[in-house]
This record gives C-alpha cells, sequence and structure tokens, in this order.
C-alpha cells in the first residue's frame, strides 16, 4: 500500500465521518445535553448530510474539495461547531492545495494548518475542554507517524488512539471555553461533545484506509 491520499480517498473519509455524526448523533447530543444545549449531535448530523450531497459533484482536486467542504460546513453546520469545524476543513484545503496525490507528510501539515483554524476562529488552548484536546494530539501523532514513513493504516491508527486519549482527557478538565464554560466547576466530570466528534475525523480515516481508492 502506498502512503498517497487522492481528492477520492479525502471524499471517502468525509463521507465515512458524516456517516460516523449520523449514527452517534444521540450520544453527542447527550454529552451536549449534560454541559451545554444538547444540539451538537443534531448541529453536525443535519449539516454533514448536506455535505455528504456536496460530495456528489465535488472538484476532483484535494485542496477545491476540502474548501467546498468547508464552505459547505460554515453555511450548513449551526452552533459554535460550523464556524470551527468549517475553519478546520478550509484551511486544511488551503494548505494541501490542488497537487494531487499528496503524501501522508503534506497532509499532516495540512492537518496543522486546520487546526490552526480553529485556534484562530475560537482561542481555544490546551486543556480548556474543547475539540482541541482530541484534534491537537491526535494530528501530532498522525506527523509523527508520517514523518517516521509508517504507512497509511499505522498513521491513521496511531492517530486515533492519540485523539480517543485526549477525548479521555477533557473528562476531567474544567471548560474554559465556549457554552460549558457558564457552568464552571459543574463542568468537571463530563466528556466534552466537541472533543468526541473531532475524535470521529480520526475513526473515519481508519474506517476509510482499507478502501481500494486510498492507492491512488
Ligand atoms: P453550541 O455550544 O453553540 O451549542 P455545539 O454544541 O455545536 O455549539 O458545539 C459545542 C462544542 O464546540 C464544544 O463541545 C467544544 O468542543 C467546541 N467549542 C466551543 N467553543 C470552542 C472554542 N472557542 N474553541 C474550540 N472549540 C470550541
Ligand atoms: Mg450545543
Amino acid at each position: 500500500m502506498s502512503d498517497l491520499i487522492t481528492a477520492g480517498w479525502l471524499s471517502g473519509w468525509i463521507r465515512a465521518f458524516s456517516e460516523l455524526v449520523r449514527t452517534h448523533h444521540d450520544q453527542l447530543n447527550a454529552l451536549d445535553a449534560a454541559i451545554g444545549d444538547a444540539d451538537h449531535g443534531t448541529n453536525l448530523a443535519r449539516g454533514f448530510a448536506v455535505v455528504a450531497t456536496e460530495l456528489d459533484h465535488a472538484p476532483d482536486h484535494p485542496g477545491d474539495l476540502l474548501n467546498l467542504v468547508g464552505s459547505t460546513v460554515v453555511s450548513n453546520v449551526g452552533g459554535a461547531a460550523g464556524p470551527l469545524f468549517g475553519s478546520f476543513f478550509l484551511c486544511l484545503g488551503d494548505a494541501i492545495g490542488n497537487d494531487s496525490p499528496l503524501d501522508s507528510r503534506r497532509f499532516a501539515l495540512g492537518l496543522r494548518a486546520g487546526l490552526a483554524g480553529v485556534v484562530a476562529r475560537g482561542s481555544a488552548e490546551p486543556g480548556d475542554k474543547t475539540m482541541y484536546d482530541a484534534l491537537a494530539p491526535g494530528i501530532d501523532a498522525i506527523a509523527a507517524a508520517a514523518a517516521a514513513r509508517h504507512d497509511l493504516p499505522g498513521i491513521f491508527e496511531a492517530g486515533r488512539l492519540a485523539a480517543e486519549q485526549g477525548r479521555d482527557s477533557t473528562i476531567d478538565m474544567l471548560a474554559r471555553k465556549g457554552r460549558a464554560s457558564y457552568l464552571g466547576e459543574r463542568s468537571v466530570g463530563h466528556q466534552d461533545p466537541g472533543a468526541t466528534s473531532a475524535t470521529y475525523l480520526f475513526t473515519a480515516a481508519t474506517h476509510h484506509v482499507g478502501d481500494s481508492d486510498v492507492r491512488g
């Protein structure tokens, strides 16, 4: 298996993520009910259903495809998550550009740019109990495995494990950003909904990695 990523692979990755937020819609709403307003699953499932439709006629170029995903997310995903996930995909798309296929090191650089977009939008810092706390360790693990020339399944499995650990670490955190921060100490003891949905980006990459179009 090569470690090259095509627009077809990216499209399948986003479709797999759309499917995960659809099937975990109730879980994400329940997590948000504990420390927010119970809409995180609904926000993502509705918006990514539109994204999945857009992918049917998406451009066959990595950067353009991810920019379409980002703008569709911004317009169709409600709540704080819309602009945050939207910035992630827009900055990822801008960073990787349209050269295809791209290797895992360039994809990892793009993911870092996506994370920088999330921070530019919401100013999250490590330990604030947000999606950042899953995205950052997951992306660091992908970058390290890509730099070590692991194959794509190994790279995305490393990312998934690190993101899951980061997600789980949000349980003990006190929320300092977003709606959950209004709860202060009462936010401790609950898993962050955005860290949970962000982890599904990594799950989606591991589910999808075995698909035939990965061998670009
Ligand atoms: P809302 O709070 O507007 O209802 P959602 O429920 O869709 O939005 O999303 C809540 C999630 O958004 C939180 O669990 C958290 O992970 C994430 N979030 C909120 N504010 C920020 C921020 N400033 N930076 C990063 N992530 C944030
Ligand atoms: Mg909410």
